[in-house]
């Protein structure tokens, strides 16, 4: 009998978390009403995105329009401000949660930064222990997540907002906040960005790097920084000089489905459909593993968990594999400086594209894998 494979690897949307027919219908009204201006060149100078883009985008988020900066995905808006944030540091340091978003990492360190994980905790960065590397080394940036971690589904705490803010402002220090799941909320209150909370401390600065990927559609490849006035002018020459401009005709589907509520209809949507593979998830590894995950998470798209084992990480994942259990391998979401703590693998369970009974078999796999490797 062949075992299907349960797929705990890629975190991306579910295919009925994006409102295809929608998009194709303003697509369509886009070609309609505006050929000339999509096919062509975006005017050049300064670029900082199509105009009513950023204004749909200013109103999502209540901020002056003149603070967003259109990207292709928010990887490229975390290429270019690593670019511009570590253009003039010799030897530069970045901070990121351990563990973090494998990309980012790659990409800091392409551009020269010796990237150091600051251990996370259920309710954010441990910041007693930034506090004792920022009294040693002030970093060029520090890189979150705040809700809903990418891996973990950790959402930093308000108190630790505050206080990394503050920290930011009497260090200087910019803080690099990636949101590209704040909207996934299924239970709880939202803690206020470190966007927000950078506006009334003096001193602190704070890049919000946001995406449409999982909440519209990650094929329009739309992400934007919300920046300080003057953040989206300083970027635009760069930009600029690399891609010209973001594809008008992406930009302005995104722009018309934002004016047309299909964002925030799409979102109530994707909130339902996943809530209850959340609250499934939660209970299968509860019941199943325990008492091993990092936290309960309250929206986005993982759970993850810290499964004491004995033998190597490989032959964990090996055994797995054998056992039908497809797996990210955990260790790579930490920095090189940084582990999963010892005696356990890290394992990061994307809940958003499984059905509850297919998630509790995973769970059930992962737990015989695991009792083998105690
Ligand atoms: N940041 C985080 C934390 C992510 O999880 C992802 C996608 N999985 C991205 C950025 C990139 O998203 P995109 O380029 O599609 O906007």
């Amino acid at each position: 009998m062949t075992v299907q494979t349960v797929h705990f690897s890629r975190g991306i949307p579910p295919l009925d978390a994006i409102p295809s027919a929608a998009i194709a219908e303003h697509t369509s009204a886009v070609l309609a009403a505006e050929p000339d201006r999509v096919f062509q060149y975006a005017p050049i100078g300064r670029h900082t995105g199509d105009q009513e883009l950023r204004e749909q985008l200013g109103k999502f988020h209540s901020v002056d329009p003149d603070r967003v900066f259109v990207t292709n995905g928010s990887l490229q808006a975390l290429d270019l401000l690593a670019a511009h944030e570590l253009r003039d540091t010799v030897a530069p340091e970045v901070l990121v949660e351990a563990p973090t978003y494998d990309r980012a990492v790659q990409i800091f360190e392409r551009h020269g930064a010796q990237v150091s994980g600051v251990p996370l905790r259920h309710d954010g960065l441990d910041l007693d222990v930034l506090r004792e590397r920022l009294r040693t080394k002030v970093p060029a940036f520090v890189y979150v997540i705040p809700d809903f971690q990418n891996p973990s589904g950790v959402t930093t705490s308000e108190d630790k907002r505050r206080e990394l803010v503050r920290l930011s402002a009497e260090y200087g220090f910019t803080i690099l906040e990636d949101i590209p799941y704040r909207e996934l909320r299924f239970s709880g209150t939202a803690p206020t960005p470190l966007g927000e909370l950078a506006e009334s401390t003096d001193g602190a600065r704070v890049l919000t790097i946001g995406s449409l990927s999982k909440v519209l559609s990650p094929g329009l490849r739309v992400g934007y920084v919300i920046g300080p006035p003057g953040a989206p002018q300083a970027l635009a020459a760069l930009a600029e000089s690399i891609y010209l401009s973001p594809a008008p005709l992406l930009q302005a589907v995104a722009a018309r489905a934002l004016a047309n509520g299909l964002v925030q209809e799409n979102l109530e949507h994707v909130r339902q459909l996943l809530r209850p593979r959340h609250d499934a998830a939660v209970e299968a590894v509860r019941q199943t593993l325990g008492e091993v995950h990092l936290c309960v998470p309250e929206g986005g798209y993982y759970i993850s968990v810290h499964l004491p084992i004995r033998t190597d990480e490989e032959s964990f994942l090996t055994s797995a594999r054998n056992d039908g259990l497809a797996l990210t391998r955990g260790s790579a979401f930490y920095p090189a400086d940084s582990a999963p703590p010892s005696g356990t693998a890290f394992l990061r369970l994307p809940f958003q594209a499984l059905d509850p009974e297919e998630f509790a078999e995973g769970v059930r796999r992962l737990a015989a894998a695991a009792r083998r490797a105690a």
